[in-house]
């Protein structure tokens, strides 16, 4: 599930930096084949984010059971260091999908040439 997203037209990889600067896009060209793209964040991180909490959960219960004396602000560091864990591993939520437009763009064009052709 967590791996770097690659261009969906000619699956050019992305690298860690590349998504952090497509951080707040919706879409981007690609740097390879120059077709855009949608940038797709939620799911991933939902899931990533879901996940998280079960464990922090998970966690905090198993050690507040084993570890004699530990306060809040113990739980609270522990807490802090799983949700910047989660933080860095964002760039490998993210997705990118093919544009419909880009597909039909290209389909219309060639369809008007056809057409061009038969009234010739
Ligand atoms: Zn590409």
């Amino acid at each position: 599930m967590l791996r770097l997203p690659v261009c969906p037209y000619c699956k050019a990889v992305y690298r860690y930096g590349d998504i952090r600067r497509l951080e707040g896009k919706k879409s981007e060209n690609c740097h390879h084949c120059k077709r855009s793209f949608r940038i797709s964040r939620v799911r991933g991180r939902v899931i990533l984010i879901s996940c998280a909490a079960v464990l922090l959960i998970g966690l905090n219960i198993l050690l507040m059971n084993i570890v004699e004396g530990l306060t809040v602000l113990g739980c609270f560091i522990i807490t802090v260091i799983l949700i910047a864990g989660c933080v860095l591993l964002f760039p490998y939520t993210v997705r990118f999908y093919e544009i419909d437009g880009e597909r039909k763009k290209t389909d219309s064009t060639k369809g008007k040439k056809l057409k061009r052709k038969k009234l010739s």
